[in-house]
């Protein structure tokens, strides 16, 4: 089995790169990894801005101009990664090749490029772009982001019962990794590619199959864990509603069946609301799924927490998703706290609330 150890943030060589056996190249542990320690925290290769979203080929100009800046000892890193090669089309490589005239791209030795050598640097550019598309990730919290492609990021699998969290910190400038359960040496890295843990089977099986794979992650295989993740789905789905500016609408349906299908769809008090987040919370943990979307969960439940005015148990929840961010994300956050996003800012929040619900208490 080929390996390659590689040196985490903190200089430290928890994981190697190996071949696997179905799933190509893939990320291993080498020691004992204990829950919330910082694997990797890696700069992105080559990064572009967020371009329109609407067309992947919108996104062209702007890496066709990164990798002309990229030194050529990184193309190697680069041409390493996966590749899914129905990203590699004509028309693709047509537009590259225009960029190159437009540009007027010179060879080594100044002269401009044609010919057979504008058509090799182009097709070259083209599987590289590919490469790209294939193995980019997101680098901010917004929808639109810049995006990086990433040497080692890139080599981790999927499960959707992931060992780590990934996330881009701005502050680091850093694609952080961290384990978020206890990781034995010799097991396989493993993050979620979805963006939401509560999903069913059938719908985690389209989506891997859009991507070209077949999961055959723990989850995937047993079918006694379905019914749970069925549950996930749907109580995700009864406060998504909750929320949405559809439930007043819903529940006013001039038809009696669509309101009573409405009204067994979601929560219909703030109470029934929490009871629902904590199933949320309670299952996720059960499903080993004690990454980010346990932290969602527990915001939610001190969210309404706090709507009832159960501030101390609001406090607790928030308190709950600190500790759970941190084995996630680490404690370098300061770029979470616009909007309270980061658990440390919300706990603080709440902390001030509550001195000053009691101040006021007092005061009477
Ligand atoms: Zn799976």
């Amino acid at each position: 089995m080929a390996s390659e150890p590689v040196a985490s943030g903190q200089g430290h060589c928890l994981v190697e790169i190996r071949t696997t056996d179905a799933m190509g190249k893939g990320l291993f542990a080498i020691k004992n990894i204990p829950r919330g320690t910082q694997i990797l925290a890696e700069v992105p290769i080559l990064a572009i801005p967020a371009g329109s979203q609407v067309d992947l080929d919108d996104d062209l100009p702007a890496f066709c101009a990164a990798l002309r800046d990229l030194p050529k000892t990184e193309w190697k890193r680069l041409d390493e990664l996966y590749c899914n090669t129905a990203l590699i089309t004509l028309e693709r490589r047509a537009k590259i090749r225009e960029w190159y005239k437009e540009k007027g791209i010179t060879d080594k030795v100044g002269a401009p490029l044609n010919g057979k050598k504008l058509q090799d640097v182009a097709k070259a550019a083209t599987k590289r772009f590919a490469i790209f598309l294939t193995n980019r990730a997101q680098m901010g919290f917004a929808d639109k982001s810049d995006t990086g492609v990433f040497s080692y990021y890139s080599r981790i699998n999927h499960s959707c019962v992931p060992n780590v969290h990934n996330s881009y910190n701005p502050g680091l400038q850093r694609l952080t990794l961290y384990s978020v359960r206890d990781v034995s040496a010799g097991e396989q890295i493993t993050t979620s590619y979805f963006d939401s843990a509560c999903r069913t089977r059938q719908q985690r099986r389209q989506e891997t199959e859009n991507w070209g794979f077949v999961c055959s992650c723990i989850a995937c295989s047993d079918p006694s864990t379905e019914p749970v993740r069925a549950r996930l789905f749907k109580l995700d789905q009864r406060l998504a509603l909750y929320e949405s500016p559809l439930r007043k609408a819903a529940l006013s349906n001039p038809s009696p069946m669509a309101r009573l299908f409405a009204r067994s769809s979601m929560p219909l008090s703030l109470s029934e609301a929490l009871t629902d987040a904590e199933e949320l919370a309670e299952l996720l943990k059960k499903q080993g799924l004690e990454g980010m979307p346990l932290g969602r969960a527990y915001r939610e439940c001190s969210k309404y927490s706090i709507r009832l005015g159960l501030m101390s148990k609001a406090v607790e929840y928030a308190q709950k998703e600190l500790d759970n961010e941190r084995y996630c994300i680490g404690t370098e956050t300061a770029h979470l706290q616009k909007d309270m996003v980061g658990a440390e800012y919300w706990l603080a929040h709440l902390q001030r609330l509550d001195k000053a619900k009691g101040s006021v208490g007092s005061s009477r």
